[in-house]
């Protein structure tokens, strides 16, 4: 029987919640979750705890933030003045912004805000929370040769990450 491995096409159905029981994510109600696995696309823990696994099963597991979106760095969370947000007339706490940095687009949270400055949390939403995930395998595939080049999933799940460029026919492109 197929397992989970590194380079195979796995569908998953998962909840994920936080330790006091919120639902935090979950794929309810929308498409499975297809990925490559062993390639970086889920987080750490979770890839790990899926490894071997089979369709049917069910997996419940609680990820560390060291295996997940790390621990909470208080030195990423400063002030800058108002002014950098440009002419956004409404801040308030616990609006989410994207910013571009050298290692990539990340949320940073406002954490309050007066009318000289702004203060920001640019940790990962989920640094330092313990992921306590439900997960489903609904099946498993070798991925083809096409798919491991492009790094993604095709014919289905590819979402957004099929440029135009792509050309492998998945259709998102369009
Ligand atoms: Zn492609």
């Amino acid at each position: 029987m197929m397992t989970v491995q590194k380079d195979r096409v796995v569908s998953i159905e998962y909840e994920l919640k936080d330790p006091s029981g919120t639902i935090i994510d979950s794929s309810k109600g929308a498409p499975d979750l297809v990925y490559i696995h062993g390639n970086g696309y889920l987080i750490p823990g979770l890839e790990k705890e899926l490894e071997g696994k089979k369709v049917n099963d069910v997996i419940n597991c609680v990820v560390q933030p060291a295996e997940a979106y790390g621990e909470r760095d208080e030195e990423l969370v400063f002030s800058v003045p108002r002014s950098q947000f440009g002419d956004a007339e409404k801040i308030e706490p616990g609006m989410q912004f994207q910013a571009e940095q050298e290692d990539g687009i990340h949320i940073v949270t406002v954490v309050s805000a007066d009318s000289e400055n702004v203060t920001i949390d640019a940790n990962h939403p989920l640094a330092g929370i313990p992921l306590h995930f439900s997960v489903k395998i609904n099946d498993i595939r070798e991925a083809t040769p096409e798919e491991l080049e492009h790094g993604h999933v095709h014919g289905s799940g590819c979402g957004d990450e099929c440029g135009d460029d792509c050309g492998c026919g998945c259709g998102c492109g369009d």
